[in-house]
């Protein structure tokens, strides 16, 4: 019945039911839905059989952490009702696990069947003794499975069919019971034909001598058995040599096994090994490249010819390296050596200049940038002659420092000299540099020779001592070199105005002390007069400015037995009281 797009959901369940009646196919649901599913036209989707495969996975074995994590990623995905999700489950499990999940679980079943099945000349005895071998001889765990793989082969091979070669193993050896209902196999020797003996005691004695070099004593069982089948004759010892050949096949296979295993850990550990040396001295891009080859040649399936490539590789790589450690242990020399010199030079030096300390800096940086030690020194060697040059500018500044030191502590002895001569000097000087008056020392040696003539000669004596008026300001609004000149313009004036036996003295600062021999207290009095009125006459010129000078100043006449002295302090306190009146006047004492 073909589908209708037209039709109803309800005459399509009604066209159902009828179908399944009369093609008398048993109502179950998922036979209703595919019938639906063909009467509506519509896509057979298949009803996911979430509990049917709930409880598949419920009964597989969870006794390892694979198979609980095998049993986890099915119910994950049968919970997700999605049979793509199963689909992807079931890859993933077979793919990590192999064609089988379990192959411990599944080669054991084997095992446990073909210990129990008759096989074609091997007693359960027989079959127990390679057992009991196998598992004394696997030291792990992959090699045990595999050699015990490889028994259920060969087990299973040998499953009932007759094998010529097989010792006799009869009930009464085994005291065991066929179990496939067939008769126990009897193996009769045939006589071993001269020829093939021969060749067999040959094989025996030199190629599987040789090939066991690494197992001597099957080595020398192998020789031993070659004697044995030379001599066997009787059926007995015909039988009894095949049984020891037999035994001998199953030891030198396992032999065999171990060699082969041990030959891909040697493999391995010399793969791991050049590995290392590659990355030991992967900066030297040469050995690198010759490490990578030989890595590529250990890949490949060995052979005598690949070792052979190996071995050459490899010694070339081991000169490089005594070559380059040779070179590194030189160049460690060479920069111990230049380091020591280089330390011991820099504590010669008394100070760096700045452009020597640049040039290091750039140095270290180049060295801190150097990819290797021949690299640093032959930067160590430019630092070096820098460092030369340097110390030699170093040694000849350092001579002319002490020239010029020895120079200047000449020229400060002189100068000391100097200052010693010319303090003597001026201490025989009687004249003010300045002004041209006599100085203090001048004026006593002139008063002691005006006072010993005056009383000499019973003549008067006038000392007259003058002040320059408000010369403080002159100095502060003119400064001091104007106040200077101002001085020697006064000194010059009153030098030109009084007599020439006059003696014109500088009392100190802007004071002068006039010794007027053969005067009496008024022309004293009066000369001093005339010299203020120069003074009005002949202004002082500074920067063109007309200045007008003036002075107060105070006379006294020396008394008979007066010490000139006091005869001086009179005449200052005169001067003084000229000021107290108002100043630019004589006053007599
Ligand atoms: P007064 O009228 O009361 O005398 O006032 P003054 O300013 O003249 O008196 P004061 O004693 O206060 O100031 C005197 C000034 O003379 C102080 C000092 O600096 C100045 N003087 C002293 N000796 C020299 C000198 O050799 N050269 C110059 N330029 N100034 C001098
Ligand atoms: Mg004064
Ligand atoms: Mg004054």
């Amino acid at each position: 019945m073909s589908a209708d797009n037209d039709m109803q959901p309800s005459e399509i369940a009604r066209e159902t039911l009828r179908q399944l009646a009369m093609r008398r196919i048993p109502p179950t649901p998922d036979n209703y839905l595919t019938l639906y599913n063909e009467i509506a036209g519509t896509r057979a989707v298949e009803s996911f059989p979430l509990n049917a495969l709930k409880q598949m996975t419920a009964a597989m074995p969870a006794a390892t952490a694979e198979q609980v994590r095998y049993g986890r990623l099915l119910d994950n995905a049968i919970a997700s009702g999605n049979w793509d999700a199963l689909r992807e489950a079931w890859q993933e499990i077979f793919e990590r696990g192999g064609s089988d999940p379990l192959p411990w679980g599944t080669m054991l079943k084997d095992l446990l069947t073909q210990l129990e099945v008759r096989s074609a000349g091997l007693t359960q005895a027989k079959k127990r003794e390679a057992l009991d071998h196998v598992l004394r001889a696997s030291g792990s765990a992959d090699t045990l499975f595999q050699r015990l793989q490889n028994v259920v082969r060969h087990w299973s091979r040998n499953t009932a069919v007759p094998d010529e070669a097989a010792p006799p193993a009869t009930a009464s050896t085994t005291g065991e019971v066929p179990a496939t209902g067939t008769q126990p196999t009897i193996i009769v020797a045939k006589p071993i034909t001269g020829e093939l003996r021969d060749l067999l005691a040959r094989v025996l004695e030199e190629p599987v001598h040789a090939l066991l070099h690494d197992a001597p004593e099957l080595a020398e069982q192998s020789v031993q058995l070659a004697r044995t089948v030379r001599t066997a004759q009787q059926e007995k010892q015909i039988n009894d040599v095949l049984s020891q050949l037999k035994q001998f096949s199953y030891r030198v296979s396992y032999a065999a096994e171990d060699q082969v295993e041990l030959k891909a850990e040697l493999l391995g550990v010399l793969q791991l090994l050049i590995q290392n040396i590659g990355e030991i001295v992967i900066d030297e891009a040469w050995l690198h490249g010759q490490i990578t080859t030989v890595s590529d040649l250990l890949a490949k399936p060995l052979d005598l010819r690949t070792l052979d490539d190996v071995e050459r590789q490899l010694k070339d790589v081991i000169y490089k390296q005594s070559a380059l450690k040779r070179n590194l242990l030189e160049a460690n020399d060479r920069l111990k050596q230049m380091l020591a010199t280089f330390v011991d030079r820099l504590g010669d030096f008394s100070s760096t200049t700045g452009e020597y300390h640049d040039k290091i800096e750039a140095y270290a940086t180049r060295i801190s940038q150097a990819r290797d030690i021949m690299e640093i020194s032959s930067v160590l060697e430019e630092v070096m002659r820098e460092t030369r040059n340097m110390q030699i500018n170093t040694a000849r500044s350092h001579d002319d420092m002490n020239t010029m030191r020895r120079r200047v502590s000449d020229a400060e002895l002189e100068v000391e000299r100097l200052m010693a001569e010319l303090s003597q000097a001026s201490e025989m000087v009687r004249v003010d540099p300045l002004t041209g008056a006599l100085n203090r020392k001048g004026m006593e040696e002139a008063m002691q020779r005006e006072v010993a003539r005056t009383r000499r000669h019973n003549a008067p004596l006038a000392i007259a001592l003058l002040d320059i008026d408000n010369f403080k300001q002159i100095n502060d609004q003119l400064g001091h070199r104007t106040g200077d000149l101002a001085l020697q313009h006064l000194a010059e004036v009153t030098r030109e105005t009084l007599r020439p036996q006059d003696t014109l003295t500088r009392f100190g600062g802007e004071e002068f002390v006039i010794l007027l021999p053969d005067t009496e207290m008024d022309d004293a009095v009066k000369a001093m007069e005339r010299v203020q009125r120069e003074l009005t006459r002949r202004y002082f010129l500074s920067d063109n400015n007309k200045l007008l000078i003036t002075f107060s100043a105070g006379v006294s006449v020396l008394g008979d037995n007066e010490e000139p002295g006091d005869a001086v302090r009179r005449a200052d306190q005169a001067m003084y009281l000229a000021k107290r009146a108002g100043k630019n006047r004589v006053m007599a004492s």
